[in-house]
């Protein structure tokens, strides 16, 4: 009924079943302009959807990023997957235990956002300041199909919010408010010290 056939690479870094790093679709791709479809209630529990969380999470190790989301690996399906642990690319960011989002509706609980440095898997090399929402409401389900509800701030709500982007076609940079915060990461690099301190938006 579901079909999975991304192109693949096997992976042996797992003993229990092969995982695989999966291509990641850059920005242009029509897949990542596209509302991915809702995960219906019985492809939880089928081997595709569980190899394809294996899969995206697997791709998300293998490239340090924070989070993928499923139309980032060209499948269509409102699947997140965040976990932040030691993260090169966000050394100062707080460990985000691995996180499961299928079907996430996000309410802000605030109208404060403030800004922050965003990087993307499907934007490779550049960076940029995204005001977010500073607390959310997510209502989702996990992996098994079982209901979440909970309340997230901080770093965590931002990967939640760029996560849930990419479910409903967008990317961070259409966020953006101001264009000149964005960069290529050497160039952030290097001129770090002369960036502006980033404002908080009311
Ligand atoms: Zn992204």
């Amino acid at each position: 009924m579901y079909f999975y056939n991304s192109l693949k690479s096997t992976s042996k870094k797992k003993d229990t079943f092969p995982v695989s790093i999966l291509k990641v679709a850059r920005m242009g791709h029509p897949i990542l302009k596209q509302v991915a479809d809702v995960v219906p209630t019985d492809f939880f529990g089928t081997s595709q959807f569980q190899q394809l969380v294996e899969d995206m999470v697997e791709t998300m190790e293998e490239y340090s990023g924070a989070g993928l989301a499923a139309p980032q690996v060209h499948e269509s399906w409102q699947i997140s997957v965040i976990e932040v642990k030691d993260n090169p690319r966000y050394p100062k960011a707080n460990e985000i235990p691995l996180l499961v989002l299928v079907n996430p509706v996000i309410t802000p609980l605030t109208t404060e956002k403030k800004l922050g440095w965003e990087g993307c898997l499907s934007l490779p090399g550049l960076r940029g300041a995204v005001p977010r929402f500073t607390k959310i409401h997510v209502k989702a389900q996990d992996q098994n199909g079982a209901p979440l509800d909970f309340v997230a701030d901080g770093f965590k709500a931002i990967v939640i919010q760029h996560e849930t982007d990419h479910l409903f076609g967008t990317v961070f940079i259409e966020r953006m408010e101001n264009m000149k915060l964005l960069y290529f990461e050497r160039e952030w690099d290097r001129y770090s010290e002369q960036l502006p301190q980033i404002p908080v938006i009311d």
